[in-house]
Order: structure tokens, then sequence, then C-alpha cells
């Protein structure tokens, strides 16, 4: 996924405040794990030279972001409420990245206990440059209409406190 992990954190935290969930933080802990995973990029570019696949790193593992999504409902569930509800939309965020990329962009889904790639499909290699091919997928109309959905429930939220 390329372009919709942050308008993906956007519908989460809408998601979560319907349903009733409320912190001054949700937005910024659903937007921050929507794009989390990714960080990995940097170590990718500026450390690893590109040699590995970035989504082999831990941080891309499903099993880190369940774990977290343990420990952090774990701890709502003692806290009852206060940080930990957006240490939860932080951690649910990241699982959400991880379940987006795995449409079309290899997951480790049992790392690290299996070094085996999934993915929902498969994205034919067709066109240079190498993401030309990912924009020209079908798998690009699920990511513009999470793009269109959150801008859409952006700008009636705006006109909503207007
Ligand atoms: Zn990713």
């Amino acid at each position: 996924m390329f372009i919709a992990h942050l308008p993906a954190g956007y519908l989460a935290a809408r998601g979560a405040e319907r349903c009733g969930a409320k912190h001054p933080l949700l937005m910024a802990a659903c937007l921050l794990g929507s794009i989390a995973p990714d960080f990995d990029l940097l170590y990718f570019y500026l450390v690893d030279s590109c040699r590995h696949h970035h989504h082999s790193y831990c941080i891309h593992w499903p099993v880190v972001w369940l774990g977290l999504l343990l420990l952090s409902g774990l701890w709502l569930l003692w806290r009852r409420g206060g940080v930990a509800i957006p240490a939860v939309a932080f951690s649910a965020s990241g699982l959400l990245h991880i379940a987006l990329d795995g449409i079309v962009g290899d997951i480790q889904l049992f790392a690290p206990w299996s070094d085996e790639y999934y993915a929902l499909a498969t994205v034919p290699a067709l066109h240079k440059p190498w993401w030309l091919n990912f924009f020209l997928h079908w798998s690009m109309g699920i990511e513009l209409l999470i793009c269109v959905a959150a801008i859409y429930l952006f700008f009636k939220n705006l006109r909503k406190q207007a």
C-alpha cells in the first residue's frame, strides 16, 4: 500500500470515535500507528542499503502489532481509560497497516516462526519503473477508495464543526 495508510488511520480514528472512544490523543495515535510500521524505511535506505525487503523487518511482523494490541488492551481493561485508549488506537492502527500491506505487499504472516511471505494478490511486473505496476493494479482502486472516504469524512466533519 502506497498512499492510503494515513487516510486509513483517519478512518480508524473516526470509527473509534463513533464507537464511543474519547481521548484528546486518539486521532494522533491512529494517524501515527497507521504509518509507524513504515518507519523501517529509514533503516532500509540509510542502514541496510536496500538489501532486504523492508517487510522482513520485525516492525512489519503481524505478531509485533498483535502483541502490542494485546498488551495495550490489557492495560485498557486494567486502567479503564486514560492514555491506554490512544495506546490501543496506536496498536490497532499499526495492525491495520500490516493488514493493508498484505493485500499486495507480501507480509511474513507467521514471522518469526516462518520466513514465508503472503499476499492476497500478486502484482505482475509488466511496467517500468516497478512502482507503475502497483499504480496500474486493481488494488490501487482500494487505495483510492480509502482516500476518497477519508477526504469525504474529513470535510463532512469540518462542516459540522463550522
Ligand atoms: Zn508497510
